[in-house]
């Protein structure tokens, strides 16, 4: 959970829908894969067993939000 959640914190912020990218990994040496639609998000690191996670968004929703992190 705590990878989850600093994978999240290594997100661009406010990614645009339709888009997706790739960060470093903050918890291991892989690269975080992340996507945008318009109901949700994807994130899953290149290495296995590390972290990886869908969410629903409302629509409209920026994501992620900036102090994301108070509430993960
Ligand atoms: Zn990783």
């Amino acid at each position: 959970m705590a990878r989850l959640v600093a994978a999240i914190t290594a997100l661009p912020t406010a990614i645009p829908l339709r888009t997706g990218g790739f960060v470093p990994c903050p918890s291991c040496d892989g690269q975080v894969r992340y996507d945008r639609w318009h109901r949700g998000a994807s994130l899953c690191c290149s290495t296995e067993g590390c972290c990886e996670a869908r969410f629903n968004i409302a629509a409209g929703a920026v994501w992620p939000a900036k102090r994301l992190g108070a509430e993960a």
